[in-house]
């Protein structure tokens, strides 16, 4: 598991200072799953999106998976190695 995280910012929710954006990226045998994930320390807020490379129909050939579908932050390159 690799961990990639930064705080980019204010909550939409909250407007606490401390929302968080998480990328993760687990490899086992053919399956490799990406994710993100945005979550507030204060309030609890939490938006995660997974892609699956078993499933397709998530991925989708048009989304850079890389790329956060929420503030659009690229995944650190040391992550995807
Ligand atoms: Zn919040
Ligand atoms: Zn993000």
């Amino acid at each position: 598991m690799v961990r990639d995280e930064e705080l980019i910012g204010e909550c939409p929710q909250c407007r606490a200072p401390g929302l968080c954006c998480r990328f993760n990226r687990f490899q086992k045998d053919d399956l490799q799953i990406l994710s993100w994930e945005h979550r507030c320390n204060d309030c609890g807020h939490r938006e995660t999106k997974a892609y699956r490379s078993d499933e397709p129909d998530t991925a989708g050939d048009l989304v850079d998976q890389e790329v956060c579908p929420y503030c659009s932050r690229h995944a650190r390159p040391d992550t995807l190695r």
